[in-house]
């Protein structure tokens, strides 16, 4: 009995005794700096394998993640997202520490608004929801097929169905656009999600994209992009964040598309890599380089050679990783190449013409409710 109390008492003070908080990864701020701000030994990283190391190099700035602190302003865990599914996760065991990929907990909930438009399509989703990301989410989903700026009027009419997902109490990640109509002049324009991630118009018309070209000439794919949800028990699969080309050591690598260099540097995991933004929100990223030949800041041509192939950062041969994001989000590089118009089989057809229905009576439903009006008449249902 005495020793049950004890051993409660401790568990109290234990807990009573840590602080947990949660922060903003800062800009150029490293996993390792990470280690040493928490006196956590960097032997915890070195020893990860080569493919653990890649993910931490995969922390963005701006995620938040949080700590548990004791007394002594040792670090009990910490919990790091690198993107919306798998946040790594430290913990202090005994003496050392162990580092392991999990997934992150999330809920999500699904929403919809209808607006007038009176300013501009993004500024007005931004005074309704307050939601930066769900209005660039909005402007990147349209951009290649309507000029804002040109073709709307005022008092044309905005709808939209997203789900938004939620982590320790707070929103994160960008909102998932299901579902949107914006009007041109009183025409309507729909896109819908699709279930391969892509967007589709109100016929199953694959809307244009930018297109990617392969960044090393003859190179042969050693290892493909998987997001392989990780087991949450065994834990033993990784994902891949993107694309190995097997090439030789020195061989040229050159920008995917038109873009803006927004890093050029070393990041541990990754070595020396270049990473470039394109039109749509779209980020590739060449790592694993041997030389780098493009500067911060600096504007790149498709084709235009920005490094080496080479095997910085690993220890195993020279390869290109080749990885392509949106909003932070990675995405297979590989159903952006040299694609041709992404075009539905008849039986995917068949299935999105029904989701597009459903999606069509919600923003309908969406119209009615918030901007107390009568449904617009290019509603076809009933
Ligand atoms: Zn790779």
């Amino acid at each position: 009995m005495v020793k049950k109390v004890f051993f409660l008492m401790l568990f109290i003070t234990t807990c009573f005794g840590a602080t947990s908080s949660n922060q903003i990864w800062q800009k150029g701020f490293t996993f390792l700096q990470f280690l040493e701000t928490y006196k956590i030994p960097a032997n915890v990283y070195w020893d990860l394998y080569q493919e653990d190391k890649e993910l931490t190099a995969e922390i963005y700035a701006g995620v938040r993640y949080y700590t548990l602190i004791d007394d002594n302003n040792t670090l009990l865990q910490a919990l790091i997202p690198l993107n919306d599914e798998i946040q790594i996760h430290i913990a202090k065991e005994n003496e050392t520490y162990k580092i392991d990929f999990i997934p992150v907990k999330y809920f999500s909930t699904t929403n919809s608004i209808a607006l007038s438009i009176q300013k501009s399509p993004y500024q007005d989703i931004v005074d309704l929801t307050g939601d930066i990301n769900l209005a660039n989410e909005f402007v990147n989903t349209y951009k290649n097929t309507i000029n804002f700026s040109r073709n709307i009027l005022k008092d044309d009419k905005l709808a939209l169905i997203y789900h938004s997902k939620y982590r320790l109490g707070r929103a994160f990640g960008t909102p998932d656009i299901k579902a949107s109509l914006v009007e041109t002049n009183g025409i309507p324009n729909f896109l819908f999600a699709y279930s391969d991630g892509k967007y589709y118009d109100q016929n199953g018309n694959g809307i244009s994209r930018l297109l990617l070209q392969i960044p090393v000439q003859n190179a042969r794919i050693s290892s493909r992009f998987s997001l392989n949800r990780l087991h949450p028990i065994l834990k033993d699969k990784r994902p891949h964040y993107g694309v190995d080309y097997a090439a030789p050591h020195g061989t040229n690598v050159k920008a995917a598309a038109n873009g803006k260099v927004v890093f050029a540097g070393t990041k541990s995991g990754y070595g020396k890599i270049v990473e470039i933004i394109h039109e749509n929100g779209l980020k590739t990223l060449y790592a694993h380089l041997s030389k780098i030949n493009a500067k911060k800041g600096q504007q790149v041509k498709t084709g235009q050679i920005i490094g080496k192939v080479g095997k910085s950062g690993l220890s195993t041969g020279a390869h290109l990783h080749f990885g392509l994001y949106r909003n932070n989000k990675p995405i297979n590089p590989l159903s952006n190449i040299n694609s041709k118009k992404v075009v539905l089989t008849k039986e995917q057809k068949v299935e999105f013409l029904k989701l597009a229905k459903q999606y069509e009576e919600q923003l309908k439903i969406a119209i009615i409710d918030n901007l107390d009006s009568q449904a617009p008449s290019y509603f076809v249902l009933n």
